[in-house]
């Protein structure tokens, strides 16, 4: 008798959660399951800001998959998907093809710069572990030819970052730390050295309260962040970003945007339907009008019907769709009801840098300073306790006191 084929797309948060489910739901007689992924490793994408500003390594944030998943009840295939056919129900990757009974689009997120001139060519975007080990080699490279002798612009060390959402926050709070490591190894001035966050909206993280938003802005501020709100950026060229009414032009050496995301072009290029860069699907997280596929993680929107708007795309969205996504695949199997999505928050904290943060959690509880930047290690470490259990915690975790 043939089995059902469970294929799911992308090993983040959403596919690799719904992956690790799946192997303790199913047994191999009940289905085969495949999973596919750009890379042979998982990589934390919320550490990636870190990554970008050089105050972790990179392979603390990567995870080899086949040791976190049981070869004998998923096959890993270490592919790029290129396409989805769902018409005859095939994905296309770089090198083959696979079919599918079932599918779960998992492929997370891409830089969107919203068609701004010159952003694509001349500024960096965090995405996954290439393109940030990029930032951090390309900071680098600006002070280690400050003084040797090269002739540099006079702007080169500086660092501008564009949006000051969460990822432009977390990131220049980290660069606060890794910029004076980098003077000092470099014998350079730290006042040589600009860090610019440009916001167009009035304020830097509109989604905390007015207390914990000026606590972040005086904390960066202290540590020589220079945060302009209100400045819309319209364009990016080679020098930097042209900024705000008058159109000023401010220069960096390192131009880095932060200003949003969408889901993977895989799905424009499958023809799915989108809305800014995402599929809808319906409560039960299958695509709207699909009986087969489910898309979750930060390629969908789910509705949140008591905001009356979409759930903001984060990690901790991804791993609860993950559980009901696996829960509804063996639904599915059993030709059993499909459960509806209801996300459950545990809160939302921002980092900015290794000792400090600000956060809201368990009902509305504020936190500042180390109590929150503890928080967001909690947070880092049970993300690493639910792929790979403690002994994963006591490789990647994040211990280093403050
Ligand atoms: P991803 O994590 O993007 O995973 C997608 C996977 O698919 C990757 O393994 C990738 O390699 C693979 N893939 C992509 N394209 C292809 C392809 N064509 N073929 C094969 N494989 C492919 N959220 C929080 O809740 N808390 C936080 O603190 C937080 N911090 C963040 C910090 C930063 C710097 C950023 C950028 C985001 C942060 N987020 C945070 C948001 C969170 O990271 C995303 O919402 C989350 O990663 C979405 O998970 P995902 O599984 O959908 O996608
Ligand atoms: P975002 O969309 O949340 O923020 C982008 C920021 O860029 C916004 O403040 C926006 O006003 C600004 N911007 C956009 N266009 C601009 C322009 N032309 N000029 C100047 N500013 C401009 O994107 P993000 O910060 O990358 O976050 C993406 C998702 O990941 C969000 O859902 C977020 O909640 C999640 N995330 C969460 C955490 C966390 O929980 N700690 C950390 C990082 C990201």
């Amino acid at each position: 008798l043939n089995k059902p084929k469970i294929v799911v797309l992308g090993a983040g948060y959403a596919g690799l959660t719904t992956t690790k489910r799946l192997m303790q739901k199913l047994s191999p007689e009940q289905a085969e399951i495949v999973l596919v992924n750009k890379h042979n490793y998982h990589y934390e994408s919320t550490w990636l800001h870190e990554v970008a500003a050089g105050t972790i390594n990179p392979n603390q944030a990567r995870v080899i998959i086949s040791d976190v998943i049981n070869p004998n009840k998923v096959k890993l295939v270490v592919d790029a998907v290129t396409k989805i056919d769902k018409d005859n129900q095939r994905v296309i990757l770089e090198n083959s093809e696979l079919d599918y009974d079932y599918l779960v689009v998992a492929l997370g997120f891409e830089s969107n710069d919203f068609g701004i001139k010159g952003m694509a060519e001349h500024a960096f975007a965090i995405e996954d572990i290439d393109s940030s080990r990029v930032i951090s080699e390309h900071i680098e490279y600006q002070f280690a030819k400050y003084n040797s002798g090269e002739s540099v612009d006079e702007h080169s060390l500086n660092i501008l970052v564009g949006g000051a959402g969460f990822t432009g926050i977390e990131l220049v709070g980290e660069l606060a730390e890794r910029v004076p490591q980098l003077c000092k190894k470099y014998d350079i001035d730290r006042n040589k050295v600009r860090i610019i966050n440009v916001e167009a909206a009035p304020s830097i993280l509109p989604m905390f309260d007015k207390e914990l938003v000026e606590y972040a802005k005086k904390s960066l501020e202290n540590r020589g962040v220079e945060i302009k709100i209100g400045a819309p950026i319209s364009e990016c060229t080679e020098e930097g970003f042209i900024v705000g009414e008058d159109n000023e032009l401010i220069k960096a050496g390192t131009i880095i945007w932060t200003g949003g995301v969408k889901g993977s072009s895989v799905l424009g290029k499958s023809g799915f339907e989108l809305t800014k860069g995402k599929v809808n699907v319906d409560s039960d997280l299958r695509m709207s009008g699909e009986e087969n596929i489910f898309v979750i993680g930060d390629c969908s929107w789910v509705w949140d019907h008591n905001a009356d708007r979409p759930y903001p795309p984060t990690a901790q969205l991804a791993m609860q769709e993950a559980d009901v996504v696996a829960a509804n695949l063996v639904a599915l199997l059993n030709n059993e009801p499909l459960t509806d999505f209801v996300f459950k928050s545990k809160g939302t904290v921002a980092s900015l840098g290794h000792s400090d943060g600000i956060a809201n959690v368990f009902n509305d509880n504020k936190l500042k300073g180390k109590a929150a930047a503890a928080m967001k290690k909690v947070v880092d470490n049970r993300s690493l306790y639910l792929i790979g259990g403690p002994k994963l915690v006591l490789k990647k975790g994040k211990f280093r006191p403050f």
